[in-house]
């Protein structure tokens, strides 16, 4: 089933190296490396493709991208057996990710049939106005070109190669150049196999889509450097994603790089919510911290609270709950070593008492809890860093003025929650307008894992949540991303955009 090569505009091309992907369970498979001339022409057949796809009518597009979620709901036993092997990831939860990436795809297609995505707007000319006429001014968003993927590694599916930034560059117009994570080559592969038979039943131009395997350093640095390519979509760690910027910005000519780079997900844990329900909602947290082993980047890794009588019983029932959990296996060996020095990290850090560290090893992780003052969580900046895992920090502010300062103090966040009863909405207002300026999504009595692919879903947030807070990568409203508005003055009718005519 697996083909071990790169689809490069609807050629699958291999090279003189190879690499084996390093599975969770069984043997490895073995995969042609992607090169830099693989990106070239990648590109180059993007850039000709963009002459029609971006010119395409939505219907056209809406049409292509329902042909690839048809195929890939064809392919859907492999990829989960593919995906289970190579991730480690169960078996429902790889389904789960299917559901979602399809949905996202047919969302998006009928989000653009509907047209409002254009943001049309229209200056109708006033001649006769004085002391000057005013032309007419048209405006509508067009597609920014091609635009280059990094696939991650944390959702081989719903944020990889027909993932969430795919999804939202092909539904705006723009053909797309992957480059896919080392992790899950083999899904990588058979996502290239659903979209080649979609490229083939549509007729679409093959250059709409290309997925080149990893090959290190110099392929993805290839893709960001490429003249053709026009922005970046990314989602993984700071580290990376942070050199990735810099590289963008460092072009003769700078693109917008969307990086969706984590966050820490504080919950602030209200004095009445605390005192009334404190044990379920420590429960809840347990769940959501070690879902899918903690590797997601809306895992809420610190619980404020205001220290007092209260907290001692929402301590015990998260450690209760967190010693219930079996080990579990992460995503590749590099990310499970990450988790081992971050969880080394707080734990060495002062001020710091341990309430559950149980130690892995291999590829698993076990849940980590641990428990400090704002004061001492303000003052060391790496119990601030994200630890990418089940780890969680029970923050014990002084009084709500603490709580306050120390949401104040935060760095850009993708979400922010509040757990509060009726007795605590006075003082959640007062820290609303704080959270409000923290994150791209504050909620209120549930937990931030699990997002909902919709109209109103915001997943960014100021830096390093993401790397521009005005945008999102989940929802309808992340296709804006490869988007760019274009005013059209006085423009003859055949000339307008069809979208703009009449
Ligand atoms: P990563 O280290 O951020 O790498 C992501 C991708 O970027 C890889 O495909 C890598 O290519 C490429 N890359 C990195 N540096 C590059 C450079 N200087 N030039 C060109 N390409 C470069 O993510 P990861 O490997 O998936 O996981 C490592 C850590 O990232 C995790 O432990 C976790 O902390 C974090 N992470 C966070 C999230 C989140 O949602 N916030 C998601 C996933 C991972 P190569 O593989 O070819 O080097």
């Amino acid at each position: 089933m697996i083909n071990g090569k790169s689809l490069v505009a609807g050629e699958w091309l291999g090279s003189a190296d190879s690499f084996q992907n390093a599975p969770a369970i069984g043997s490895p498979d073995t995969f042609s490396k992607g090169t830099p001339q693989m990106i070239d022409q990648a590109c180059q057949a993007a850039e000709e493709a963009f002459l029609t796809f971006g010119y395409s009518k939505a219907s056209e597009r809406a049409a292509f991208l329902r042909a690839v979620a048809d195929e890939i709901d064809a392919l859907g036993d492999a990829i989960t057996e593919v995906g289970v092997k190579e991730t480690g990831l169960p078996e429902p939860r790889l389904q789960g990710e299917r559901g979602r990436t399809v949905g996202q795809l047919r969302l998006f297609a009928d989000h653009i049939e509907g047209g409002d995505y254009l943001d049309r707007r229209h200056d109708v000319a006033l001649p006769n106005r004085a002391p000057l006429p005013r032309p007419d001014i048209r405006m509508m968003q067009r597609p920014v070109g091609p635009v280059g993927i990094f696939g991650a590694s944390n959702f081989p599916l719903a944020f990889s190669s027909a993932g969430g930034d795919t999804a939202a560059a092909l539904a705006a117009g723009c053909p797309v150049v992957v480059k896919g994570h080392p992790a899950h080559p083999g899904v990588s592969d058979l996502i290239s196999q659903a979209f080649d038979a979609a490229i083939k039943k549509t007729g679409v131009h093959p250059g709409v889509f290309s997925q080149i395997q990893d090959g290190g350093i110099p392929v993805g640095e290839a893709l960001v450097k490429h003249p053709l390519i026009r922005a970046i979509g990314f989602t993984g760690s700071l580290k990376a994603g942070r050199a990735l910027y810099d590289m963008c910005a460092a072009r003769p000519d700078p693109i917008p790089f969307f990086g969706e780079l984590g966050s820490t997900n504080p919950m602030f844990v209200m004095p009445a919510a605390l005192a009334n329900r404190g044990e379920a909602i420590a429960q809840g947290w347990a769940g959501s911290l070690t879902m899918g082993a903690g590797q997601f980047c809306t895992n809420p890794g610190i619980a404020v609270v205001v220290d007092g009588p209260n907290v001692a019983p929402f301590v015990a029932a998260a450690s209760a709950a967190l010693k219930d959990v079996a080990a579990q296996t992460m995503l590749t060996d590099g990310i499970a070593a990450a988790y081992r020095s971050g969880c080394e990290a707080v734990q060495n850090a002062g001020s710091i008492e341990t309430l559950v560290a149980t130690e892995a090893d291999g590829r698993n992780a076990m849940p980590h809890l641990h428990a400090t003052t704002a004061d001492a969580w303000m003052a060391d900046s790496k119990l601030q860093d994200e630890v990418f895992g089940p780890l969680g920090i029970v923050v014990k502010a002084k009084d709500l003025a603490q709580a306050r300062e120390l949401a104040t103090s935060l760095h850009g966040q993708l979400t922010c929650t509040l757990h509060l009863d009726d007795a605590d909405a006075d003082d959640a207002q007062t820290l609303m307008p704080v959270l409000e300026r923290k994150a791209g999504r504050v909620l209120a009595n549930g937990f931030p894992t699990g997002v909902e692919v919709s109209e109103a879903m915001v997943h960014g947030g100021p830096y390093p949540a993401s790397t521009n807070f005005g945008a999102t990568s989940v929802g309808t409203l992340s296709i804006r991303r490869f988007l760019r508005p274009v005013c059209y003055q006085n423009m003859p009718d055949a000339l307008l955009p069809s979208e703009l005519k009449g």
